[in-house]
């Protein structure tokens, strides 16, 4: 009964903080904020000028005295004021225009194996941006929740969140993560991937964003029985001139394969220390996977011939870990256990 009152007197939020994009959930309203994980700050007053969309088009060409930051790198906290200045905008921001008597209670999506100083920053930077009670999620629950798995159950599901900066792949089973690992390789280490690819092959230079839009455009795990093809431009390493290549998908497999394969590997490792029963769960229920990776065409169907297990594709994989944070918020008691919000909170080893 209080919980439906709740909303008229504060506006609860989830918050899903992540390497490449951090979006905001309002009770009620649903998904409000989408942005880039960017912060621009103007290094003379080290006041905050831009946030999201606006700041990540200042990434590598801003003035000299503002800088363009991205808080999160592989899926840390690599830099806390910044990262702090970014949740208070976005709490902020959320409760814009309709501001309520209490503050907000907030759940923040945290990449797993966070560590517990990285988790009180977090809690910090909410309370100090005016939140009543903050929660914290780690992402990997956050987004089987977002995907409506069965999570207080006994039976073992497992989801794989291929982000920007890594990849988590966890089991969970009665509201808890009972194995889990975070790896390295993930969007914009396929992207990194792909610059090199085209340095040593094609001995051009291009850039980040290149590489992100030859990703869209023809990047599949799949054979294609008619090559598609993208032509890029990029600087000459040899001439330091303007020089266009084609590429096909074909070559952009051959970049990626590697980190695919060093991928694959994590997972098979994370099933290697799975208890039998729970790892029987899996290979009837299948495997859940999500974040921006899985949708890379041919994504699922490669995991699925690698696994030999079903894999399913979460459905708007860019927003299960928000929209899990919203489903908490929505019904919090019954989600208590799943967040951790005491001070003593450990996060589950990883292994
Ligand atoms: P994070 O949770 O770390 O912020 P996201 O789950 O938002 O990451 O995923 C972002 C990553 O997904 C980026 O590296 C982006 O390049 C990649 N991505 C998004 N859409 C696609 C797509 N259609 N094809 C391939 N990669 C994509
Ligand atoms: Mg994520």
């Amino acid at each position: 009964m209080f919980s439906h009152l709740r909303q008229f007197f504060s506006h609860d939020i989830g918050i899903d903080l992540g390497t490449a994009n951090t979006l905001v959930y309002v009770r009620g309203k649903g998904v409000v904020i989408n942005e880039p994980s960017v912060v621009a700050v103007n290094t003379k007053t080290g006041q905050v000028v831009a946030v999201g969309k606006k700041a990540k088009e200042m990434l590598g060409r801003t003035p000299q005295h503002i800088t363009a930051i991205r808080p999160l790198v592989d899926g840390v906290i690599s830099n806390f004021e910044v990262a702090e200045e970014m949740l208070a905008y976005l709490i902020n921001k959320a409760q814009a225009g309709s501001p309520r008597m209490l503050g907000p209670r907030v759940v923040v999506g945290v990449p797993s194996g966070i560590t517990n100083v990285e988790i009180r920053a977090v809690r910090d930077a909410a309370k100090n941006a005016g939140a009543r009670e903050v929660h914290v999620v780690e992402e990997p629950m956050a987004a089987a929740i977002g995907c409506r798995l069965p999570i207080h159950e006994p039976r073992g599901v497992m989801v794989i969140d291929i982000g920007g900066g890594t990849t988590d792949i966890a089991i969970i089973a009665l509201s808890g993560v009972v194995r889990a690992q975070n790896v390295r390789i993930a969007g914009e280490h396929f992207n990194t991937a792909l610059i090199s690819f085209v340095r040593d092959e094609f001995k051009i230079l291009i850039g980040e964003k290149t590489a992100e839009e030859l990703k869209h455009a023809i990047c599949t795990l799949e054979e294609n029985p008619e090559p598609v093809e993208a032509t890029l431009r990029g600087r000459d390493l040899v001439t330091g001139l303007p020089r266009e290549v084609v590429l096909t998908d074909r070559d952009v497999r051959e970049a990626l394969l590697p980190q695919i394969d060093t991928l694959f590997e994590a997972i098979g490792e994370i099933l290697e220390i799975t208890p039998p029963e729970i790892l029987s769960d899996v290979m009837q229920e299948g495997v859940y996977v999500t974040g921006g990776g899985s949708l890379i065409p041919g994504m699922t169907a490669l995991m699925e011939r690698m696994m030999r297990v079903p894999v399913y594709m979460a459905e708007d994989p860019l927003t299960s870990v928000v929209r899990g944070t919203g489903i908490i918020l929505e019904d919090f008691e019954r989600f208590r256990e799943v967040v951790l919000d005491h001070d003593d909170d450990t996060v589950i080893p990883r292994s």
